[in-house]
């Protein structure tokens, strides 16, 4: 019967756009050590009776669907949705949480509990549910698409078939990432091993100045500006990245020699 809703809700959440889809059991992701700072919590932080973890990932084919828009802010402050009068719009969270709502609704319909977070260590979570490996500027790159997927995790008490963590090594000796870094914030060698959020430099990082009333110069420089508050990320570690990126970019062709209707 697990195996059956397993089967089921993979294909209600491909077709929501998730070409990817592992489960993992809760209990191990807990014990994952996540970095401080960054809003992250266990699966049980979200559903204190989580079973498992069911990872989603989407094709990101298009530069919008990393847009992000921020409001300014006078006096500085970091302009989460938590602060007051702030705005901050992450177009692919709202894209993939969307989307796994609709997935958690079946869920439910099914007689489970399921609650939809971005908040939980989900490229760990990704790399347990075999879908990955963390590649060295920490994202999980994937090997048909590389890094140019975006996660979302829904947590249920159901008890589910789990899969099996990815064990390949992507990387091997390339450094592709690390090399084109313009600011150096990622640290050389693997990724594995390394305590969490130590990998990656995270204030010399360009990503974080989005969230600032006033990035930096390298923000300016790197982000791609479409308004005065509304940019893509830095993209560049996750760009060169050579997993992937033929069938990326041969989708990315397919997809744009199709006329609009
Ligand atoms: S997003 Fe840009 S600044 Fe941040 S690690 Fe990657 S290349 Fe470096
Ligand atoms: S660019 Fe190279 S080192 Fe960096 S994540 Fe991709 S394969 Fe790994």
């Amino acid at each position: 019967m697990s195996e059956e809703l397993k089967e089921k809700w993979r294909a209600e959440a491909g077709g929501q756009g998730f070409e990817f889809f592992g489960v993992v059991d809760a209990a191990e992701l807990a014990k994952v050590p996540f970095p401080p700072h960054r809003l992250l919590d266990t699966p049980y932080g979200f559903l204190p009776d989580a079973k498992s973890v069911i990872v989603l990932g989407m094709h990101i084919w298009e530069p919008m669907f990393n847009a992000v828009i921020t409001s300014v802010i006078p006096d500085g402050a970091i302009p989460f949705d938590d602060v007051p009068g702030s705005q901050y719009y992450n177009f692919y969270y709202e894209l993939t949480e969307v989307r796994a709502h609709r997935v958690a609704r079946v869920i439910r319909e099914d007689g489970y509990k399921a609650v939809v977070d971005h908040f939980v260590h989900e490229k760990a979570a990704a790399t347990l549910a075999g879908l990955g490996w963390i590649g060295k500027q920490t994202l999980c790159i994937t090997p048909r698409l590389g890094p140019r997927v975006r996660w979302c995790t829904v947590m249920t008490d159901a008890v589910l078939p789990y899969d099996e963590p990815f064990k390949e090594d992507l990387c091997g000796d390339c450094e592709m990432c690390v090399q084109a870094c313009p600011t150096k914030a990622i640290i050389p060698g693997p990724s594995q091993g390394v305590e969490p959020g130590k990998k990656v430099d995270f204030w010399k990082c360009i990503v974080p100045q989005e969230v600032l009333a006033e990035p930096n110069e390298d923000w300016h420089k790197y982000a791609k500006k479409y308004s005065v508050r509304c940019c893509t990320e830095c993209l560049i570690c996750h760009d060169v990245c050579p997993i992937g990126k033929e069938e990326h970019e041969r989708r990315v062709k397919e997809y744009s020699t199709k006329p609009m209707a």
